[in-house]
């Protein structure tokens, strides 16, 4: 029987500049020309001001958890050799918030406020996924 694989990211046309960036280990983030705001999830307008001069600029990847919650059940059976594992929402020192997983420290060490920085997770060929580990 082979193993159970993980879900990988399906990118839309608004997600895939940011997808793309992660694959070279970059973190970008959709950044407003008009009002210099960021955000995340992306989308084709700006949140804060409705512009859609809109475009994806390279961030710092440092941050902070802002919340986070330990997974200590198996949800889907390619993460089992993982739990207990941690989501977090990672709140960028840009400002905008992100799920993303808190790696390299055990789960019950995370605290909000905690400093980190990005890392990315090679998790198939061409496919990247930031992820956050202590500052
Ligand atoms: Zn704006």
């Amino acid at each position: 029987m082979s193993e159970p694989r993980k879900p990988l990211p399906r990118p839309a046309p608004e997600s895939s500049p940011y997808w793309e960036a992660a694959k070279e280990h970059r973190l970008e983030m959709p950044h407003c020309r008009a009002c210099d705001g960021y955000w995340f999830p992306p989308s084709r307008t700006c949140p804060h001001c409705t512009s859609s001069d809109v475009e994806f600029r390279p961030v710092s990847g440092q941050g902070k958890v802002f919340s986070f919650v330990i997974f200590d059940r198996v949800y889907h059976p390619a993460f089992a050799a993982e739990v207990p594992y941690v989501v977090a929402l990672v709140e960028l020192d840009e400002g905008p918030r992100m799920i993303s997983n808190i790696v390299g420290i055990e789960p019950d060490a995370v605290r909000c406020d905690m400093r980190l920085t990005v890392v990315f997770d090679d998790v198939a060929e061409g496919v990247s996924v930031p992820k956050f580990k202590p500052a």
